[in-house]
């Protein structure tokens, strides 16, 4: 109570609300999200929590799966075991080709799971793994490990550009994802694969293919990511 929030910040898929006695870990889960609301509308279903401000403003955090969650620590935020272990955030300088040709050597791990694994790059969901990988041209389903150097080059540039053009287009609304104002995004008319399975591929016109990798789906073009 009457405590401020000093600094926002985020690691991965984890928001880091930053107090002077300790931090607030807030996780969205598949499909949770925070509201800023102003005055007291009234509470929906599946809103969890609430964090009132002075004035008007309230925060509320509305999860329909329950997927989502709040943790609370007085330690060092980025100490907890929820990020302490993470990889380099995809849009700052650590992630690079040499660093992801290096972590992958030996490893027999398809490379889209790879990619999701949050150690080896923090936060890359299913969506833009499979996005990211039709830009650099490469098989969702072929071992992290037989890659080359160049294939990771390419896959650094397609992370950041499709996490880049996603981010202006306020992000990817399939079902339920808005921000915190409310408004959805407009990523999925900029999709190249995902969700398009026997669709024509968007460069070169043959069926967009589907499967199921580690119990998420996967989308590729057989010609263009050979
Ligand atoms: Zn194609």
């Amino acid at each position: 109570m009457g405590r401020r929030v000093e600094q926002v910040e985020r690691r991965g898929k984890v928001l880091i609300l930053r107090f002077d006695v300790g931090s607030l870990l807030v996780h969205l889960g598949m499909s949770g999200h925070l509201r800023l609301c102003q005055g007291a509308p009234p509470t929906e279903k599946h809103d969890h929590l609430e964090i009132l401000f002075p004035g008007p403003w309230r925060l509320r955090l509305h999860d329909p799966r329950r997927f989502g969650g709040v943790l609370w620590t007085a330690g060092d935020p980025l100490e907890h075991p929820l990020v302490a272990g993470l990889g380099p955030e995809p849009l700052e300088d650590g992630l690079t080709g040499a660093y992801l040709f290096n972590a992958s050597r030996g490893r027999r791990v398809a490379i889209k799971s790879f990619l999701m694994n949050g150690r080896v790059v923090a936060g890359i969901g299913n969506i833009y793994a499979n996005e990211a990988l039709f830009r650099a041209r490469l098989n969702p389903l072929q071992p992290a490990g037989g890659i080359a150097r160049k294939g990771f080059d390419r896959l650094v540039t397609g992370i950041q550009g499709v996490l880049q053009a996603a981010l202006r287009h306020g992000g990817t609304t399939l079902r339920d994802y808005c921000d915190g104002e409310g408004r959805p995004g407009h990523f999925q008319l900029e999709l190249n694969v995902y969700g398009r399975s026997g669709k024509p591929c968007l460069a070169c016109g043959r069926l967009v293919r589907h499967a199921r990798q580690g119990q998420r789906s996967t989308f590729w073009c057989a010609h263009c990511q050979p």
